[in-house]
């Protein structure tokens, strides 16, 4: 029985909790995922004031709320509030995904697994390539835990240096040697750029709706690089047409968040979601089609 139309006695709720919340996309993925394993769940937002966070994980067991997903910001801060949080999760020091077995809150992190299945499946192999991400914060430390297994080196540049250099630590310390945490300023972005195979860029400048931002200058982009910008909404960023005019390969995070959903809805239900439908509703409903 779709949950989309028809509600009853036995429906499932799932969730997502921000704040705000009303630009998420994850309500429209998961809710035609439901729809099309005609499942009986549905899947709603909650705008959860700062203040009222301990309240809504109690409430998350008292309503039996099967699966919720977690965003900014609180990714971090709802951490001491559950009751199992998975290794990766640790590390990275952010959930995004809760699982709600019998009132025992279970959480991971699905963002840079997804974010690897994009990369991987785009064909951007970067087993012991040079990356150079832009920013340190959730997205930024959700990849570099992935790609560090992997990866010849990371280097990461932030606005705030010392977030940058506490990732790179975190990361040497789990990995090994080859991580090092940067400044974010022009001549340190062309240094590092030059030596890099793949850019990806976690911070917001580009998303909508300063849509004609980019946080890199065109110039210093160069052919031989992959460029990944996580930003979704719009689909192709800025940052992405100045890499295609370049002759870059580029990726958007489109698929990053369908892949980072698809992962938590077959966590909570057992059942693979289909990512195509998953994404063409993003895309109809960012009006992108
Ligand atoms: P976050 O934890 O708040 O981190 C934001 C990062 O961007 C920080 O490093 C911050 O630097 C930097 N930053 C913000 N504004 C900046 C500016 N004007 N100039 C330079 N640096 C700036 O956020 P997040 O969770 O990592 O999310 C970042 C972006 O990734 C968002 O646009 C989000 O929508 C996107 N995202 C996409 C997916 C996906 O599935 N595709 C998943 C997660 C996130 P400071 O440390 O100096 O503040």
């Amino acid at each position: 029985m779709s949950a989309i139309n028809s509600i009853t006695g036995p429906t499932l709720i799932l969730c997502v909790i921000g704040h705000p919340i009303e630009h998420s996309m994850s309500p429209i993925m998961h809710n035609a995922a439901i729809k099309d394993l005609n499942l009986n769940y549905i899947y709603v937002s909650f705008n959860i004031l700062p203040k009222n966070l301990r309240n809504a994980v109690k409430g998350f067991k008292a309503l039996n709320i099967k699966g919720i997903n977690v965003t900014l910001p609180f990714k971090q801060r709802i951490m001491k509030y559950l009751d199992e949080i998975d290794p990766l999760a640790q590390k990275i020091g952010a959930v995004n995904t809760i699982k709600n077995d019998d009132g025992f809150l279970r959480a991971k992190n699905t963002d840079g697994i997804g974010a690897k299945m994009a990369l991987l499946e785009a064909g951007y192999d970067f087993s012991n390539k040079n990356i150079l991400i832009l920013g340190a914060g959730g997205a930024a430390r959700a990849l570099s835990f992935i790609l560090a297994e992997n990866a010849n080196k990371i280097v990461i540049v932030n606005r705030t240096e010392k977030r940058a250099l506490k990732l790179a630590t975190e990361l040497k310390k789990s990995y090994g040697l080859n991580f090092e945490g940067k400044n974010f300023s022009n001549k340190i972005l062309e240094e590092e750029i030059k030596k890099a195979d793949i850019l990806i860029n976690t911070i917001p400048t580009g998303m909508y709706p300063k849509i004609n931002e980019s946080p890199i200058s065109s110039e210093i982009l160069h052919e031989s690089l992959i460029v990944f910008d996580v930003i979704y909404n719009p689909l192709e960023t800025k940052l992405i047409k100045n890499a295609i005019e370049k002759g870059c390969k580029t990726l958007g995070g489109l698929d990053m968040l369908v892949n980072q959903g698809a992962l938590a809805f077959e966590w909570w239900t057992n059942l693979k979601p289909n990512r195509g439908i998953m994404k063409n509703k993003v895309i109809e409903y960012l009006g992108l089609k």
